[in-house]
Order: structure tokens, then C-alpha cells, then sequence
């Protein structure tokens, strides 16, 4: 993710759900059949390595990769893409893209050495499994339990049934670890049975990454990953780094044994060389070499794409500099002595020399993009400049693992700019900018009119100006959101823009805007078991956090309200202060004279978070005693909002006004 995916974002995302299908997606127009056939020309569509080298191993697979969980939902299923059988790109699709699919639609299981295989192609990710000298070396168990089980049931049918007796995440993305009560429980790791080894600071990221933006990210991520769009050749046909996220709830166990330097771990007998590579793809992620069966496993540092500096989800900016250093370290030690390179998405890169220059390229892929942006970035070029204009030298476009189906040279352009200057560009007309619906009334105003800017409009669709259409025609929106040519408009606009994208999150949030522009979206269903495991391992601190991000400002004006909190069974305590509409607290620390003092366990908190308890029932039944005033607690409680889930994206909210209260 990738993704960084997210406890968060798998609550809603689910490859299979389809909302309500787009009755109206238009066809290709010339102007986009004609944009896609020249991608057709630019690239090397005969070069046909990466699909050797997809299929290189394989042993077996499930019929249509089909998994169902324990209750006989689908977790994950190929046969929607039965439509990427068809070799030649349909109009409607960037055929660079559909290549991508194409790949990512292989599944199964594949052998890489006499002791390592992978099942790849029924979930996000992959996963890796190892043969120790007393059992199985598990390595990214997936995103979910059910996809986990059939993956490793899989391996067992074609190999061995030896037990699993250790469980490796190679970083703090979920789609790398949910799955992992799939392949083991807490109990065998409890009894010492099964030991799982993660980088440091494994628990923290996998934990807090998108907790406070959480519903945030997870209603960008929908766009993201077109979780509400059909699968079929004018919606949903891949995500760049593979087909979707299997369907279901996640897990976690937390590690027993964190790799907190790089260098060479005996693992069941065998030899694994860790190098830790933290801050890049994710905050915490390790690479591992495999000296006796010379392998090298990059995790997700490398890619058969370019990936995201910045993801469109929202998160903070990857350092693609380190990125690049960590590659070129891998490259130096164990280039010279790998003979593949596997990783936890997409296929193995084989032979020494091309695993090298796979390396290589990847590295300068990820530097060019750091420095080159910087470059202009001192040169005085503004974000939207150099996204426009900063290309990859040839020697990188023409290499298919350098081409944007997940991260764009456009977007990450943008990111590194960010991470170094933020989001003001110097400009002082940019700095306080009129609100956005203020701004799109005057400015259809000043254009002569709604009905004279969709009249201009239609005749820049025509001519194929999809990027100059869909920018008005969001003003249009904004001060006119009934307006329902301007929001059709718009929609084919985006439509277009989407069937030209080379990139899967391009594509799936170009067509998803284009939907909603149609027709309003029901909320799709929550799943309530997901994030149990994950809000167990939450950090007390950052639920004050979470409390402090969910405090309605206005409301809680001239109050002061003062609770000290006591945890008997971690033995924590908290002073919680809210003061001028802010929510501020500190770990061991008590007030003298507080409003109220809570005492209870974490469990108790555990059972709230998880909506199994509510504050106002463990109040009422005792598992939270009361010294004080009982009624601050609740008026404290109730300055609390919740989220709504289904805010929109490509409308204003509420007319565009926060309310005051
Ligand atoms: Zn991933």
C-alpha cells in the first residue's frame, strides 16, 4: 500500500463490494481511443519477460483464486476479471495499464528456490514461505485471515505440512500482517510455539499510522482503490500493485522477537540478513538477504512499478532520498550475490544481471525523482510547473518497472515539493485565497455565467480538453452543486481522464468522482469485528489523542473541565485538561484537585473502544468508579462528535460552510 493500507481503510474497502453500478459510464471518445493507441506505439508491448518471469515457478493454484471465509463470504475472487483474458487493451483502458492488470491477475503458488516459495495473486500482497529445518518461516501473511489460510493450505497441498514455526512482517503496512491469525494464533505464540519477528517500531506504526486521520484517509481511500466502482472494463480493473484487498477482518499478534539491527538472524535453522530500512515505504520495514539460497527479498522497497512517494489516500510525504540510499546498499551487498530478487508484491526479477539492473534502475528512479524536483524547486518552479513539465529520461520510462501504475512522476513531484516547502507556494495571492465556494461563484460570475461557461465547456470536451473541462466544471459544482449539466459534465470529463490513466489510484479516483457526480452513494456497510486486534494494541496516550481530534471546538468553549485517570490493570495514569476548546493531557501525571478521578482498567477501555461497552454503561454497572463530579465526565463525553463516513469529495460540504456549532 502500498499502502500504506490501513486498519482503518479495510473497514470499508472490500474489492468485491459493489455499491450501486454506474448505469451511465460513457464510452471512450476518439480523443481518448487515439490517447491510448499512442501508448500502444511509445512503449515495448512485445517485450514479454515480465510475464515469463510472472509465471516462472508455478506449481498450482485455486480455481479462479477463489477464497471464501469461515462464514462463506467471498474474502477473494479473480472470476470478476475474467474480462483481462483479452490480450489487446480495450478503448476504455490505457493499454500500459492493462498489461499491469494482466500481470496482477496471475495467482498462485510459485516456487523461487528448493526452500522458498510464494503465493501471489490472492490478496494484495504476497506471501513468502520458507522451509526451516523443523518447519515453515511465514513471511507477510496477508491481509486477512481467511486469504492467509487458503494461501498457506495451498502451499501444504503441493509441499509439506509442517507446522508454521515463525512469522516474519517485513513492515507496518497492513495488507503485510492482517491475515496473520490465518496461519497461526496468539495461543501457539503464547506458548512459545511460533515466534514472529518485525523491524523496530513495528507496533507503533502498524498501530498509530492512521489513527487520528483515519476517517479522512479512509473516504479518500475508497477513491483510491474505486472500492464503490464495478469491476469491468469502464470501472475498477486493478490498483497498480495488484488486483484489490481481499474482503474481511484483519488481525494482528504483536511481535516476540523486534529486529532492531541490521545483520544476520538464525531463524529455524536458517541464515537471514536483515537490513533495516526504516522511514522509506513505511516507517518501519526491514529488507532481508538469504545468503544460503542467495535470494534477496526487498519487501516493498522495489516494485515491478514506480510507487508512491506520496499516496493519494493522504499521508506524510516518504523520504524518496533514503529510498533510494537503502536500494542502492542492497544493490552494493547483495546484487552482486543474489540470483532473484522477490518481494512482497508483484514477481520475482531472475538472473544475477537483471536482478542488478533492476536494482539500479529502481534506485535512480526514486533519486531522479528527489533531485530533480528539488532542482527545480530551487530553480523557483511552483508544484503544478514542475508536475508538468519533469520527465524521466528515456533510459527509465521505457523500463516497465519505472512506469506510474501506483505512485505518478505527477504526483510525487508534487510530494517531495511538499515535504520540503508544504502546501503554500510562495505566492502571496495563494496564501489566503478566497474559501473554495466563494471563490467558484464569482469566478463562473465573472466567466459571463453558468449557462455561458457550460456552453464553453461542451466545446473543450469536444476538442479533448478533459483536464481543463473537469477543473471548470468542479467550480461549476461548487456554486451550483444542484446543477445537474454542470455535474454530468464533469463526470465525462473525469471519465475520460480515468480511461486514459495510466495508473490504477488515477483511474479508480477519476471514475469514482465521475460517479458521484451522477448519482448520490449509499454508505456502504461497516464491519465491526475489523479493527479489534488493532484497538487492543492502541496506546493509552493515543486514545487521549483521538479524544483530543473528536472535541467539537465551539461547543466545549468556556468550559474547563479537569480528570485525572487511573489504570489498575497497566498501572497508567493520566491528566486529561480541557481549556480554551483544547484537549490536553500528560502520562503519570495527576491533577491535585481535579473534577473528577476515573478508575478502571484497560480492558474496560478496550470494550468501549470496540463499541462493546459504552462509558455511560460501564459507569452505570461499576467497572468505572467515580471520585468527583460525575457530571463534568459527562459533559466532557459530550462535547465528543463523530465522523461522518461518507463525506463528499467532489461537492462542498454543507454548502461549504463549517457550522459554528
Ligand atoms: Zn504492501
Amino acid at each position: 500500500m502500498s499502502t500504506r493500507l490501513i486498519s482503518a481503510i479495510a473497514a470499508v474497502v472490500s474489492f468485491a463490494t459493489v455499491i450501486h453500478h454506474e448505469a451511465n459510464a460513457g464510452p471512450a471518445t476518439d480523443v481518448t481511443r487515439e490517447a491510448n493507441a499512442a501508448v500502444s506505439r511509445q512503449l515495448d508491448f512485445s517485450d514479454q519477460q515480465a510475464f515469463e518471469d510472472a509465471h516462472r515457478g508455478f506449481i498450482a493454484t485455486l480455481p479462479d483464486a477463489e477464497v471464501t471465509d469461515d462464514n462463506g463470504q467471498r474474502a477473494w475472487s479473480n472470476k470478476p476479471y475474467a474480462f483481462l483474458n483479452e490480450e489487446q487493451a480495450p478503448p476504455s483502458v490505457n493499454p500500459s495499464l492493462w498489461r499491469q492488470a494482466r500481470l496482477n491477475a496471475i495467482h498462485g503458488l510459485f516456487r523461487i528456490t528448493d526452500d522458498i516459495y510464494q503465493i501471489r495473486g490472492i490478496d494484495l500482497a504476497n506471501m513468502t514461505i520458507v522451509e526451516g529445518k523443523t518447519g515453515l518461516i511465514i513471511i507477510d501473511p496477508l491481509l486477512t485471515p481467511a486469504t492467509a489460510r487458503a494461501a498457506l493450505a495451498l502451499y501444504r497441498q503441493h509441499r509439506t505440512d509442517r507446522p508454521v514455526v515463525a512469522v516474519i512482517y517485513t513492515h507496518s503496512h497492513v495488507d503485510h500482517f492482517g491475515g496473520v491469525k490465518g496461519v497461526t494464533s496468539q495461543a501457539e505464540v503464547d506458548a512459545g510455539a511460533v515466534h514472529i519477528y518485525a523491524p523496530t517500531g513495528f507496533m507503533e506504526h502498524a498501530v498509530s499510522e492512521n489513527v487520528i486521520a483515519g476517517n479522512a484517509m479512509t473516504r479518500r481511500a475508497r477513491y483510491m482503490y474505486g472500492t464503490d466502482l464495478p469491476i469491468d472494463p469502464q470501472g475498477h480493473i486493478d490498483t497498480g500493485l495488484g488486483k484489490g484487498l481481499a474482503r474481511g477482518p484483519l488481525t494482528l499478534i504483536q511481535p516476540t522477537d523486534l529486529i532492531s539491527e541490521s545483520g544476520v538472524r538464525r531463524i529455524d535453522g536458517v541464515d537471514i540478513d536483515f537490513q533495516l530500512v526504516p522511514d522509506s515505504e513505511a516507517p518501519a520495514e526491514m529488507m532481508m538477504y538469504f545468503p544460503a539460497q542467495r535470494v534477496l527479498n526487498t519487501a516493498e522497497l522495489t516494485s515491478q512499478q514506480m510507487h508512491n512517494i506520496y499516496t493519494l489516500r493522504g499521508a506524510e510525504v516518504r523520504d524518496a532520498s533514503q529510498w533510494s540510499r537503502y536500494i542502492d546498499e542492497a544493490l552494493d551487498r547483495f546484487g552482486p550475490i543474489s540470483d532473484v530478487i522477490i518481494a512482497q508484491h508483484h514477481w520475482p526479477v531472475w538472473d544475477s544481471a537483471r536482478a542488478q539492473e533492476f536494482l539500479a534502475g529502481q534506485r535512480d528512479l526514486y533519486k531522479f525523482i528527489h533531485d530533480q524536483t528539488v532542482r527545480l524547486m530551487n530553480q523557483g518552479y511552483r508544484p503544478g510547473e514542475i508536475a508538468e513539465t519533469l520527465q524521466l529520461p528515456a533510459s527509465l520510462a521505457q523500463r516497465w518497472y519505472a512506469r506510474g501504475y501506483y505512485g505518478t512522476l505527477r504526483h510525487n513531484v508534487r510530494g517531495v515539493y511538499q515535504r520540503y516547502l508544504g502546501w503554500y507556494d510562495g505566492n502571496p495571492a495563494n496564501l489566503d485565497s478566497p474559501a473554495p465556494v466563494d471563490a467558484a461563484r464569482k469566478t463562473i460570475e465573472y466567466m459571463g455565467g453558468i449557462e455561458a461557461v457550460l456552453e464553453r465547456a461542451r466545446a473543450d470536451y469536444a476538442a479533448g480538453n478533459y483536464r481543463w473541462v473537469a477543473s471548470v466544471m468542479s467550480q461549476a459544482v461548487f456554486a451550483e452543486p444542484d446543477n445537474r449539466a454542470a455535474r454530468q459534465l464533469g463526470a465525462d470529463a473525469l471519465e475520460q481522464l480515468g480511461y486514459q490513466a495510466e495508473a490504477g489510484p488515477w483511474r479508480d479516483v477519476y471514475l469514482s468522482g465521475a460517479q458521484d457526480l451522477r448519482a448520490p452513494r449509499e454508505t456502504p456497510p461497516s464491519d465491526p469485528e475489523l479493527r479489534a486486534d488493532l484497538l487492543r494494541s492502541l496506546d493509552t496516550g493515543m486514545f487521549f489523542d483521538l479524544l483530543g481530534v473528536r472535541l467539537n471546538g465551539p461547543k466545549a468553549a468556556d468550559k474547563h473541565i479537569v480528570i485525572n485517570w487511573i489504570f489498575t490493570d497497566t498501572e497508567e495514569r493520566f491528566r486529561l485538561n480541557l481549556q480554551n476548546s483544547a484537549l490536553t493531557w500528560l502520562a503519570d501525571r495527576q491533577d491535585s484537585s481535579p473534577d473528577a478521578a476515573l478508575t478502571l482498567t484497560r480492558k474496560t477501555l478496550d470494550s468501549i473502544l470496540l463499541g462493546e461497552s459504552s462509558f455511560l454503561k460501564a459507569l452505570q454497572n461499576g467497572d468505572i468508579r467515580v471520585e468527583g463530579d460525575v457530571k463534568k465526565v459527562v459533559e466532557l463525553l459530550g462535547l465528543m462528535e463523530t465522523f461522518d463516513p461518507d463525506f463528499p469529495l467532489i461537492e462542498p460540504k454543507a454548502g461549504g460552510q463549517v457550522p459554528a456549532r
